[in-house]
């Protein structure tokens, strides 16, 4: 029976490498990728080099960040528009409101796709001082109401929070407003990078 076994698989083996002379091409590229193979290891090797080099950025690359993701938001009349991303990204870094406007209208666009519930982002306006405090009963008040204490004096205004795809805006009085004063998402950790001033003039 054995050696029936081995027959059949002998000529099974034969029948494949009969019909391997198709196939065969493709054995080839097989091996050619494994050959490939320790290419990509040396390509690693140069990933780790970008990266060490990346890391001796840092340096430059907050100075360029400062520089480029600083741009000022454009107002039209007493309104203002603005950005944010599942990078958990505004696109301005201040907003700066007319000396004529006694409201202000902020529109926030959440211009990603990930759902509130994990990149949930709002507008908060508190004055600098206060920014930490908001956000930290913010996280401790929950989604359910925005991350936003409620009836918290310390905020000036604020947008409801929203996931990818939404948006919303609020619309406040500034008339009691002058000076510099923070506008930042108060989604648990988002502060952090979720900020910027509000300047009235
Ligand atoms: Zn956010």
């Amino acid at each position: 029976m054995n050696i029936k076994i081995a027959l059949l698989t002998a000529a099974c083996a034969l029948a494949l490498s009969a019909c391997g002379d198709g196939p065969a091409p493709q054995a080839d590229p097989a091996a050619t990728p494994a050959t490939e193979a320790p290419a990509t290891a040396p390509a690693q090797t140069t990933v780790e080099t970008t990266d060490s080099t990346a890391a001796e950025m840092p340096a430059q690359t907050p100075a360029e960040a400062t520089t480029d993701a600083a741009p000022n938001a454009a107002t039209t009349g007493c309104a203002t528009e603005i950005d944010s991303n599942d990078a958990m990204q505004y696109n301005v870094k201040s907003i700066t409101v007319p000396a004529s406007c006694d409201e202000f209208t902020i529109t926030l666009n959440h211009v990603g796709k990930m759902p509130v519930a994990a990149m949930g982002h709002n507008v908060v306006i508190t004055t600098q001082d206060d920014m930490q405090g908001v956000a930290a009963d913010g996280m401790a008040a929950g989604l359910e109401v925005g991350f936003v204490k409620p009836d918290d004096e310390r905020v000036i205004a604020k947008t409801e929070m929203i996931g990818g795809g939404e948006t919303t805006s609020v619309t406040f009085s500034v008339s009691e407003l002058q000076g510099d004063y923070k506008f930042f998402c108060s989604f648990p950790g988002h502060s952090a990078l979720m900020n910027g001033t509000f300047t009235v003039e």
